[in-house]
């Protein structure tokens, strides 16, 4: 396939890399000026867009997806599909995916969870919205960057998928982060700890496969220093928009928005910045009530 890959960032570079080593013809393009190996490069989104059967997305935010799409789409040639795989709000994927439909072009929303492993290992999970037409066409380059696809329906649900798990995520990082610091003061051995709760009804991903305390259960980014894996700024936007998604909706979520102020007082004005998300637990541990 002839593919356009544009935001060949820490997640872009290394999916587009993947893509070239199977054999697709890639052109990447970034503002950035960054490459990625085996991908032809171009001087702009439009050039990296022209002529394409795929075109693929990987940026930041809502507002830059926008924008990109206002450019590529004119380029792109009808019955040709645009895949964006960044994690933006459900609005923005909706208003692209509108776009594209009305110039006669497939489109799929598909965020992805996985991390920067992930993508260089070709490992991702696709949560994709949109036809099922479209959905067909983009799956076997999401079987050469993941190792799953769920089509979770129709434009727009992939993003829904996305920001719900990371929504829980964040809660359930905090609630066990918290918990350990409990456990702390009443004296209870972290080990013990782990123990009892990833074999008891407390036990959740975070709990057992990324548990927060170094030392204790599997090898997480706990046990270096919490660098990322995770990083906290970036469980901040997905919180964020699960609350701006939640604001639309009108729906009553009130842990996320205890996990998105908490996440946002982390980042902003304490040393979350840069540190992985589990780093909530040192934050409890040197805390009071008070
Ligand atoms: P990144 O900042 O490393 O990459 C984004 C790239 O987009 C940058 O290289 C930037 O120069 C480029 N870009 C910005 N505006 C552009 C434009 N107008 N035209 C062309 N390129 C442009 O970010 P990332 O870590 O690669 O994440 C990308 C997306 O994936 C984000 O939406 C993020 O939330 C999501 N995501 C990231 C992770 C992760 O662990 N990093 C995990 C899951 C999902």
């Amino acid at each position: 396939m002839k593919i356009g890959f544009i935001g060949l960032g820490n997640m872009g570079a290394p999916m587009a890399a993947n893509l070239a080593k199977a054999g697709h013809n890639v052109t990447g393009f970034d503002v950035a000026g960054t490459t990625a190996q085996g991908v032809a490069q171009a001087s702009s989104a439009e050039e990296a867009a022209r002529d394409q059967d795929v075109v693929i997305t990987m940026l930041p935010n809502g507002d830059i997806l926008r924008g990109v799409a206002q450019t590529v789409l004119p380029a792109m040639r009808a019955g040709a599909t645009l895949i964006d795989c960044s994690t933006v709000d459900v609005d923005s994927a909706r208003a692209v995916a509108s776009r594209a439909q009305d110039a006669g072009i497939l489109s799929v929303d598909a965020p992805v969870s996985g991390g920067i492993g992930g993508a260089a290992a070709g490992t991702l999970t696709f949560m994709a919205g949109g036809s099922a037409e479209a959905f067909a066409r983009a799956e076997p380059l999401f079987d050469i960057m993941g190792q799953k696809a769920v089509h979770c329906g129709e434009a727009g649900a992939g993003q829904a998928a996305k920001i719900c798990n990371n929504m829980i995520l964040g809660v359930t990082m905090i609630a066990t982060c918290e918990a350990f610091a409990l456990a702390d003061k009443l004296g209870l051995d972290r080990q013990k700890m782990f123990d009892v709760v990833s074999t008891s009804s407390g036990y959740s991903w975070t709990m057992n496969a990324y548990c927060p305390a170094p030392g204790v259960g599997p090898n997480s980014p706990a046990d270096n220093d919490y660098q990322p894996g995770f990083a906290a700024e970036l469980m901040l936007k997905d919180l964020g928009l699960s609350q701006q998604a939640a604001e639309a909706a009108n729906a009553d979520t009130p842990m996320g928005q205890a996990a998105l102020a908490l996440y946002k007082t982390f980042v902003e004005d304490e040393d979350g910045e840069g540190r992985d998300f589990s780093a909530m637990l040192p934050r409890f541990e040197n805390r009071t009530r008070t």
